[in-house]
């Protein structure tokens, strides 16, 4: 299919991957994005070497790399600290690292910067309220009363996605693990070479993201998920941090900086797509970050998307070998990171991080 009209529901990390790589197709993109400053929270993410092979692939492996830190492997602590593996991570690129940490609001402007370049029409702070498949196009109301008609719609309006409950009515809602996780930076000590992760009930980890920054990141489990007001939101985390990083602990005092999320999970077993709409990214298979590749798959989906809706005459045949292509590895890590997440709660066996971390580098260096 050539040239078409595509709208993309959400300006996140797979919304603009894909209004970049349909715009390198050829197609007209409108992007929607509901929230009207377009931001992003202020902690880090953690990505391995099929987001650098798939940002070269975007052409933006230098941008990207120019706001990130690289490194080579993962460092595993027991739960009193000491060093238990270094699981080394296979280099994707030549001459790049195999991993990095990034600072949200610096992959975001990678991604807005050059969706702006190429030209992708963007409407902040614009969802739509309704959706009508005609058959040959998509009437689309959007909430600022405004209607358009498109060729094909895009849903990369993240885990709990409006574009699902319209098209996919059917579909499960993502349910809360029992785990949430703490985020806090802190500056990056010159000696934080690598991704650190400490092993135990509750799960931490050191993530550098700059030459002056990393974050820390604890899993915790919160049965019943109790709210937590963001007064006090700091001595909270404090008290949470394991005795393995207990030095750190004092430097956690701002409660606006504390980033606290429920872990929630979802993965479409049926369908990702319903006539000329489809899905992608944390819409149909968010995962909890034990992995660190949910942002990944966003940005593998969507440039595996573009390639298919390149390659097909009919939106049904392009969507569906799309899913084809995807489904099973969003399984695996999807799965494979809840199975940590349970080992952790004690819901299910102890997961052995450094092997569950080696098995996944093997996963996402194959081809997408
Ligand atoms: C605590 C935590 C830590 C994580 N750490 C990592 C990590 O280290 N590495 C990693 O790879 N992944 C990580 N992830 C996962 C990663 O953040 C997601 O998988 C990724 O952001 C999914 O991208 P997306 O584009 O599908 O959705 P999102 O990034 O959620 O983007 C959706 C966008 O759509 C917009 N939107 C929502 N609804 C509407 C609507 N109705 N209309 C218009 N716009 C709408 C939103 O404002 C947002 O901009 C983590 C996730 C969590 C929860």
């Amino acid at each position: 299919m050539r040239e078409l009209d595509i709208l993309i529901i959400g300006g996140g990390i797979g919304g603009l991957t894909a209004a970049i790589a349909l715009r390198a197709s050829g197609h007209r993109v409108t992007v929607i994005e509901r929230d009207p400053e377009w931001s992003v929270y202020g902690v880090g993410i953690i990505q391995q070497g099929n987001v650098l092979r798939a940002m070269k692939s975007l052409g933006l492996l230098d941008d990207y790399l120019a706001g990130a830190v690289g490194f080579d492997f993962v460092a595993v602590h027991a739960p009193d600290g000491t060093l238990v593996a270094k699981v080394p991570s296979h280099r994707l690129i030549e001459g790049c690292p195999a991993n990095v940490g990034i600072s949200r609001p610096a992959l975001q402007k990678v991604f807005v910067d050059r969706t702006l370049a190429v030209g992708a029409n963007v409407r902040l702070g614009v969802t739509v309220d309704d959706l009508d498949d005609l058959g040959d196009q998509v009437q689309v109301g959007f909430s600022d009363g405004t209607e358009a008609r498109f060729d094909l719609v895009i849903g990369a309006d993240g885990i709990h996605s409006q574009t699902r409950r319209l098209v996919l009515p059917d579909s499960p809602s993502p349910d809360f693990t029992g785990q949430s996780v703490w985020r806090y930076n802190l500056p990056r000590p010159a000696d934080l070479d690598a991704l650190h992760v400490y092993n135990g009930p509750i799960g931490a980890g050191l993530v550098p993201m700059s030459d002056a920054l990393m974050y820390m990141y604890l899993t915790t489990p919160e049965p019943g998920n109790p709210h937590y007001p963001r007064a006090g939101l700091a001595a909270a985390m404090r008290s949470k941090v394991p005795a393995a990083l207990g030095e750190l602990a004092a430097q956690i005092v701002d409660d606006a900086g504390v980033v606290y999320r429920p872990l929630e999970a979802i993965l479409l077993e049926g369908p990702w797509h319903k006539g000329r709409v489809v899905l992608l990214g944390d819409a149909v298979h968010a995962t909890t970050p034990h992995l660190g590749q949910g942002a990944g798959l966003a940005i593998e989906d969507a440039i595996v998307l573009a390639e298919e809706i390149a390659r097909h005459d009919t939106p049904d045949a392009a969507f569906s070998a799309y899913r084809e292509r995807r489904f099973e590895r969003c399984r695996y890590i999807v799965e494979a990171s809840l199975a940590i997440c349970r080992g952790q709660l004690g819901k299910g066996p102890l997961v052995d991080n450094a092997q569950a971390t080696a098995a996944m580098f093997d996963v996402i260096a194959r081809p997408i």
